[in-house]
């Protein structure tokens, strides 16, 4: 009884990354912390996996191919059934620009890169308390 309850608690993340590397280093960490994981690798991707996946929270990197992930939080925070969804940015230029139209464009939250994997397990924390 127990395991079926906490299977049908695992949160689903979405994660946009169009760098392979990261985007394999990210999924290894949430799998690790027993998150099921969705992959898109770029913003158009990222879009229309969230509206057909619907996923419990997520993890947006904003330079990406095809649709940044500006405009993509943007589109998802558009949706009725996607805007309660919390996006976190990926900033790779750790700049207070991108931070802040990140937060404009809709995010909830942002993650400096490369990731400090303790910052982003207590944001995951947070967000699913
Ligand atoms: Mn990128």
């Amino acid at each position: 009884m127990r395991l079926v309850c906490a299977i049908s608690m695992t949160k689903r993340i979405l994660v946009v990354e169009d760098n392979p590397d990261n985007r394999i280093l990210i999924t290894d960490v949430l799998e690790s912390l027993l998150y099921e994981v969705i992959v898109a690798e770029d913003g158009e991707e990222g879009v229309t996996k969230a509206k057909a996946e619907v996923p419990d929270l997520i993890l947006m990197d904003l330079s990406l191919p095809k649709k940044d992930g500006w405009t993509a939080a943007g589109e998802i925070k558009a949706e009725t059934a996607l805007k309660e969804i919390p996006i976190i940015a990926l900033t790779a230029h750790a700049m207070v620009g991108d931070r802040e139209k990140a937060l404009e464009a809709g995010c909830d939250d942002y993650i400096s890169k490369p990731i400090d994997l303790r910052e982003l397990t207590s944001k995951l924390k947070q967000y699913f308390e």
